[in-house]
């Protein structure tokens, strides 16, 4: 348990306690989950204060998913402080934290393998072989053991965001999926765990995705989609910082690309930008 001035948060780490503890509270209330990997910051801390706003029990989980990770180095690397993220979580109106090791979530191999079609075949499914087989794995887990009411995803994760409304459709979990809004640094680049681990000067670079992402909302009044990629690409061309992975503009619920816009498919201009050894991905919706 864990005591602030205010609250008190009990931590779990097996899927028995958990389940023993929420069973009680699942009877006078509605329960909201906010599955993460830990490294918090205020984005997590906004999906939380969005559950605990809408539900009497609020679950985080936090723990690093291995089957996820498609680069072993990134896995090695991702940071993790449970003391301080259990800290941050105090007062945020979280009221358990689920943070369970390796052999609790994988007593044995999980061979599962799924299918979310076309879904998976585009931008971080194609990058990353085996990353959304990962996250299936891991949030099928995670629904499993907290059986929310709700569960809370940032768009920040935008194709991730697709492949759980998939993977919840499939599966007949009973649980809405609540997308929540992209928390920035105060200069626009979209908070991550990540961030922490940036060069100084690829930090100061960092920004300018999210401006190239404003200036193809702004183009979109005038201009296609081949001349935003192009103006995306020229932008990146020389950029001795930032390696440009990809930048798509895609159907928001096919997460195909696009040749045109039209005024009844909303889209997203999705990216992702290598700087150094961290990746950084980002997106923003059309509203034409
Ligand atoms: P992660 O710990 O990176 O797996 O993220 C856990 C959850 O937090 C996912 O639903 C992410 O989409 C969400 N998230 C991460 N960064 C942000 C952000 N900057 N704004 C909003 N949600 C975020």
């Amino acid at each position: 348990m864990y005591i602030c001035s205010r609250f008190i948060m009990e931590i779990f780490d097996t899927i028995e306690g958990l389940q023993r503890h929420l069973a009680a509270l699942r009877k006078t209330g509605s329960v909201g989950f906010v599955p993460t990997m830990g490294a918090l910051h205020e984005g997590h801390l906004s999906l939380v204060r969005a559950s605990a706003s809408e539900n009497t029990t609020t679950v985080v989980s936090i723990y690093v998913n291995p089957t996820q990770f498609n680069d072993k180095s990134d896995l090695e690397r991702y940071p993790r402080d449970l003391t301080l993220d259990t800290k941050l979580l105090s007062g945020t109106g979280c009221s358990i934290i689920f943070a369970p090791t390796d052999i609790e979530m994988y007593p044995e191999p999980d061979t599962r393998k799924f299918d979310f079609g076309d879904l998976e075949k585009v931008m971080e499914g194609k990058h990353r072989p085996g990353h959304f087989n990962g996250v299936g794995q891991i949030v099928s887990k995670l629904f499993d053991a907290v059986l929310p009411d709700k569960a809370y995803f940032g768009l920040k994760d935008f194709q991730q965001l697709a492949v759980i409304k998939k993977l919840t459709l499939d599966q007949n979990y009973p649980i809405d999926i609540v997308p929540c809004p992209i928390a920035r640094e105060e200069d626009g680049l979209a908070m991550s765990s990540r961030n922490t681990l940036l060069e100084e000067s690829k930090r100061k670079a960092a920004p300018i995705i999210y401006k190239t992402l404003q200036k193809a909302i702004e183009l979109a009044s005038k201009s296609g989609i081949e001349d935003i990629k192009r103006y995306v690409f020229e932008v990146f061309k020389n950029n001795r910082e930032l390696e440009l992975e990809y930048f798509d503009i895609v159907d928001d619920n096919t997460l195909q690309p696009i040749q045109a816009f039209s005024l009844n498919s909303p889209a997203t201009a999705c990216i992702a930008v290598h700087a150094g050894k961290v990746r950084l991905i980002d997106n923003i919706q059309f509203n034409l």
